[in-house]
């Protein structure tokens, strides 16, 4: 399923790419959270904000 996100650097809206086509942003965690069935309950928020860290710290241990 694709799906048009708008890139969280620059702010380029209708990006259906990995990666953002006007700052090259990598947009793959973001395009799997976009994915990701909608939010029902304020626990399940809570899990999807853990997976978002999870992400971001996996993103900072690649640049090491
Ligand atoms: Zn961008």
């Amino acid at each position: 399923m694709s799906q048009f996100l708008t890139c969280p650097v620059c702010g380029r809206t209708q990006i259906d790419t990995p990666r953002c086509p006007n700052c090259e942003a990598d947009l793959t965690a973001l395009r799997i959270l976009a994915n990701l069935p909608p939010v029902k309950s304020g626990l399940d928020y809570r899990s999807l904000v853990l997976a978002i860290v999870a992400v971001i710290l996996g993103f900072i241990a690649a640049k090491i």
